[in-house]
């Protein structure tokens, strides 16, 4: 990575300020009944900084992440290599936080040598805990999935879901009816059971439309909200799925009322953005800032809880980096170095990728679906032109670009998703937004926390330490 020299000075920035600070000092830690982990998934520091930026400039709002919990709480600068590889998965990175563990890339809180160590949700349920799982990903995605159960790949998905049922999390929002239901209603199990009604038959309310959510009156929830992922927020239709902020806003209400348990021990919710990755993996700047933007919304309903329950330890963080974004300057084409042949990313840029109507998923969608259709060169790209000129304005293909979106072919090998990681190839030679890789990178990514026993996250350590602190916040060891 070329970022890392910047990071390895602000690594010892904040070990310093760490120091100084006291923050090491481990004597009489405050543990915070209730905790809720806001999880940008594939984010580490430079999105983090970009969502600050853009927020600034385009929305007039201070980005809640970076100004309040890393400014005013604890930072923690964490590594992310898994089992058996340098660059993790998004299983192994959350086994590891959730067990202490690590494990291989693929595999959902299981260790090399088929042992299942407890998870964070698990440990919470065993010390009384209520627990809720959101995410705009499947619910039985690897993130929510390795906080929550075991399994020895993370495409168990009827296996990971049937271990749900026995968990009972008194929250599950999120994406995924498809593993919930069986092939005659449309759904994707092989055993033919439907989860749905197994949920309802112990007690749980269902709902699956954002009008529904303020209905929730039970102490137990089950909200499926698509078939599959919940959109990226710049396609997503209000009316048909719910922001991540609507979700964890009901979450946090059904966690902390509504209970009937003689000793409230308080909640664990875990909270994803999984489109940040996402738009990572497709290389798209302008999928990921509304993402980042509707990340920190859902940042900013926790911190509103907390003014309300000061007892909450609120923590936001990811698990790796995807896509090596990279915010840079320099020429605007291969002539030679000149005042105007230079390109600094600044305000014009920012505006320019605002104006961008549909992520590069969509645009993919579309540009396969006339693919399909058999339709002729010519036709093929003029189509090209019209979904440009209408999607993203100003865009022009160099005619390197145009040639690979039309033969839908890489420009090198670790570019896989086609064509739109092309296409975000020339909206980074025209706006300065860069990209590494259409995989995760190595990035150290952050932890900040903010509340009771935030003074535990400091320093540099291991993704495998972030486990062994929030247990010990709540099991008193
Ligand atoms: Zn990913």
């Amino acid at each position: 990575m070329r970022g890392f020299k910047h990071l390895l000075c602000t690594l010892v920035l904040i070990s310093l300020a760490a120091i100084s600070q006291g923050t090491f000092a481990q004597g009489n830690l405050s543990k915070p009944k209730n905790i809720i982990i806001l999880f940008a998934d594939g984010t580490a520091g430079t999105q983090f900084e970009f969502g600050r930026y853009s927020s600034e400039k385009l929305r007039n709002q201070s980005f809640a992440v970076t100004d309040i919990v890393m400014g005013k709480g604890q930072i923690q600068i964490m590594r992310t290599e898994s089992a058996n590889a340098f660059v993790t998965d998004s299983a192994a990175a959350a086994s590891a936080m959730s067990t202490g563990y690590k494990v291989n890339n693929g595999a959902i809180s299981m260790t090399p040598d088929g042992s299942r160590p407890e998870t964070l949700m698990e440990a919470a349920k065993a010390n009384g805990k209520r627990i809720g799982l959101i995410s705009t990903a499947p619910i039985y995605d690897a993130s929510p999935a390795a906080f929550s159960v075991h399994a020895k790949n993370r495409r168990d998905s009827e296996l990971i879901v049937n271990q749900y049922v026995d968990l009972a999390p008194e929250v599950l929002m999120g994406g995924g009816q498809d593993y919930f239901l069986p092939k005659a209603n449309g759904g994707k199990r092989q055993d033919d059971k439907n989860i749905i009604e197994v949920f309802k038959g112990q007690g749980y309310q269902y709902i699956n439309t954002p009008d529904q959510l303020e209905t929730v009156q039970t102490s137990k929830m089950l909200g499926l909200f698509a078939v599959e992922d919940i959109d990226y927020e710049i396609d997503r239709d209000p009316k048909a799925m719910p922001s991540l902020a609507q979700m964890v806003s009901v979450g946090l209400r059904v966690l902390s009322t509504n209970t009937k348990q003689k000793s409230n021990a308080g909640f664990i919710l875990f909270a994803e953005n999984e489109n940040t990755d996402s738009a990572g993996h497709q290389n798209d700047v302008a999928a990921l800032m509304r993402d980042l933007w509707a990340f920190d919304d859902a940042v900013k309903v926790a911190l509103e809880f907390q003014k309300k329950h000061s007892d909450t330890l609120i923590i936001v963080t990811g698990d790796h980096e995807t896509g090596g974004f990279s915010p840079t300057y320099g020429r605007k084409n291969l002539g030679p170095a000149s005042a105007s042949n230079y390109l600094n990313v600044n305000l014009s840029q920012l505006k320019q990728i605002e104006s961008f109507k549909i992520s590069l998923n969509e645009f993919s969608e579309r540009f396969k679906a006339k693919v399909k259709e058999g339709v002729s060169e010519t036709v093929l790209d003029q189509y090209l032109t019209q979904l440009l000129k209408e999607n993203y304005p100003g865009i022009d293909l160099d005619t390197d670009l145009r040639q690979k979106i039309l033969t839908q072919s890489q420009l090198t090998p670790n570019y896989n998703y086609l064509p739109s990681n092309i296409l975000a190839q020339a909206i980074a030679r025209q706006t300065g937004f860069y990209w590494g890789t259409s995989g995760h990178t190595s990035e150290p990514v952050i932890v900040a926390a903010i509340g009771p026993g935030a003074q535990i996250f400091s320093g540099y350590g291991d993704n495998t330490d972030f486990a062994r602190k929030l247990k010990r916040l709540f099991q008193g060891k």
